[in-house]
């Protein structure tokens, strides 16, 4: 029965996985660097043992009106902030009212 088997290679430090006939041979090429690796048991938790990490990048915003403080970190003046969320506000208020009343 084929199904996803879990490889180490020592040479890379890479968890990979590869469809093979299970148990599946316990060296396999890695398919990084192609040195053999070491079929390992496969542990839920070091699953996804790579992970690549966007850095200095904004989340998204989850809803319109979320406090995005992205430009007051960027340095605008918090008065000027503070304006342009009363400016989202109220644009989405008139556009509600807008709703209702058509
Ligand atoms: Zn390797």
């Amino acid at each position: 029965m084929y199904r996803p088997v879990e490889y180490f290679c020592e040479h890379c430090r890479l968890r990979f996985e590869s469809f093979v006939d299970s148990p599946g041979p316990k060296w396999l090429e890695c398919s990084t660097c192609e040195r053999p690796a070491e079929r390992v048991i496969s542990a839920p938790l070091a699953k996804r043992f790579v992970v690549t990490v966007d850095r200095g990048r904004p989340a998204e915003t989850p809803y319109p009106t979320a406090m995005d403080t992205q430009k007051l970190a960027d340095g605008m003046k918090q008065s000027e902030w503070r304006a342009q969320r009363k400016r989202l506000r109220d644009e989405r208020r008139r556009a509600r009212i807008r709703r209702m009343v058509s």
